[in-house]
């Protein structure tokens, strides 16, 4: 799956070039120019990273990322902050407010996807390139491929976004409506039912590998991936 990059920057030089560098890097990006607009985007499309400039017209760069650390749907899209010198002063201020990391400007586009790569792989549990293992199972987020040991699993389309999710996402437990908005997208409208029909099918595909025990139901709670055997 390519990954989507959400790039909220007002110069539309620094935005095109950001767009044009992470099409090459083989991502795909959208862009804001502001963060109201950046806000009505991502409760359409939850981005896998949010590039953030600091300096916005109307609401700061700053207090949007405040903003998406509050909500659920927001909480844990990794934000990289885009910087002018001398704004770097100010980082205890982002640290504070959850940003993941910081590239100031001017800042060459090899350093940017290095740093966004950086930050995937920290907080997915996948790079660009997208391996991501856990559990004895691997997922090649470019091949499209779910692996068991040597063997080619057989997988759905919709069975194989849960599992990419609940493998980046792995040992934490997410509600139904928190699956249907990350795994289904929050523009789509699906009952939370048809999370269950979909879970059931991917313990069926996980099930001739000895996989399927790591898709837990949590009583009351929803669901979650773990290499812990559930109590
Ligand atoms: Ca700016």
């Amino acid at each position: 799956m390519q990954k989507h990059i959400l790039i909220v920057e007002d110069e539309p030089a620094i935005r095109d070039m950001v767009a044009f560098a992470l099409r090459r890097a083989g991502m795909d990006p959208a862009h804001a120019a502001d963060a109201r607009t950046a806000q009505n985007m991502i409760v359409e499309r939850v981005p896998d990273l949010i590039l953030l400039d600091w300096m916005l017209p109307g609401m700061s760069g700053l207090d949007l990322a405040r903003r998406l650390r509050k909500e659920d749907l927001t909480r844990d899209v990794p934000i990289i902050m885009l910087t002018a010198r001398g704004e770097e002063t100010d980082r205890v201020g982002g640290l504070e407010a959850g940003v993941d990391d910081y590239v100031v400007k001017p800042f060459s586009p090899r350093e940017l996807i290095a740093r966004i790569n950086a930050v995937m792989r920290r907080t997915h549990g996948t790079d660009a390139d997208g391996i991501v293992e856990v559990g004895g199972l691997k997922i090649d987020s470019a091949a499209h491929r779910v692996y068991a040991g040597v063997e080619t699993v057989p997988i759905g389309p919709t069975e194989y976004r849960l599992l990419h999710f609940f493998m980046t996402h792995a040992e934490r437990v997410y509600s139904r409506s928190q699956l249907l908005d990350y795994v289904w997208g929050g523009s789509v409208y699906v009952e939370e039912r048809t999370v269950d029909v979909h879970i059931r099918r991917l313990r069926k595909t996980l099930e001739p590998y000895a996989c399927d025990a790591l898709v837990q139901t949590v009583r009351g709670a929803g669901y979650r991936f773990s290499t812990t055997p559930s109590a």
